[in-house]
């Protein structure tokens, strides 16, 4: 059975490498379908194509969106949706704007606390208009006022720390709905970031899937072996697609290979048809 990798990120949003070398690294892990699914934006998807079409590779136009829902953040993925759509790229384009209201605020109290962040730094980190606080994490790591990026959140910019500034964010649903009506299947991204497991899980997915959700990521680089076969089961339960991926970010996320994950990620290709047959031609 081949292996894909449905989740990937690029310098489009807040990954380390291009579109092309991530495709060469799919190549490379003998990766056979793929999907870029950069924060809020679209534009890194022609790139591949163009790229994966001589190796062999298929490119699935995919997303991820931030969103809320009852007062949490969730990601949604997006996949077979029409990628030109102007529709849902202005969604996106509004999201990426409402990033961009954020980020001075945040390096106004990063400044407050001492620390020397400027907005020129953060937009020079960005290799697209998709720049939010991974790239002001990276310039807190250059400057050497913390290890890694994960320092930068946890001490800095995760909610509830002191350069934290909330987000205007769409609801879950509405952004279930651009992915819908681009003709798209939407899937709630790496669900052990939602802050509830067990029933309260499978209520969320339950009301989502109302919604119009359509997949779960079950196979994922942070997911051990239980993890995956409870999100397996709840997914049966709930008659939602089953999807996959790693998650790479390149050097943002260091220990996370394309296709691989930790090491002993495997996204088995059959995932593919049925997500396929569920998107709107
Ligand atoms: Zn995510
Ligand atoms: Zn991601």
């Amino acid at each position: 059975m081949a292996r894909i990798d449905l989740h990937l990120h690029t310098r489009f949003s807040d990954g380390s490498l291009t579109p092309v070398e991530v495709v060469d690294l799919a190549h490379q892990a003998g990766v056979t379908a793929m999907a870029i699914t950069d924060h809020d934006i679209v534009d890194g998807i022609p790139h591949a194509l163009e790229a994966a079409a001589p190796l062999g590779i298929e490119v699935i136009p995919g997303v991820e969106i931030s969103s809320r829902f009852n007062e949490q953040e969730l990601h949604v993925l997006g996949y077979f949706f029409d990628w030109q759509d102007s529709t849902f790229r202005d969604h996106l384009a509004q999201q990426r704007r409402s990033r961009q209201i954020r980020n001075p605020r945040t390096i106004e109290r990063l400044n407050a606390l001492g620390l020397e962040v400027t907005e020129e730094e953060v937009n020079a980190k960005a290799g697209s208009d998709s720049i939010g606080r991974p790239h002001v994490a990276q310039v807190l790591v250059d400057k050497g006022y913390v290890q890694d990026t994960r320092e930068a959140f946890d001490r800095y910019l995760k909610e509830g720390a002191p350069a934290y500034v909330p987000r205007t964010l769409s609801d879950t649903r509405e952004v279930i709905a651009w992915i819908r009506d681009a003709g798209g299947v939407p899937v709630l991204a790496h669900p052990t970031w939602t802050r509830c497991q067990g029933e309260p899980l499978y209520r969320l997915c339950a009301c989502l899937k109302e919604a119009g959700l359509l997949g779960l990521e079950v196979f994922y680089s942070s997911h051990d072996r239980r993890q995956t076969s409870r999100f397996l089961e709840l997914a049966k339960r709930l008659d939602l697609l089953v999807t996959g991926g790693s998650d790479f970010h390149g050097a943002t996320n260091p220990g996370i290979q394309v296709g691989r994950g930790k090491g002993n990620l495997k996204v088995p290709d059959t995932l593919l048809e049925p997500l396929r047959q569920a998107a709107r031609p």
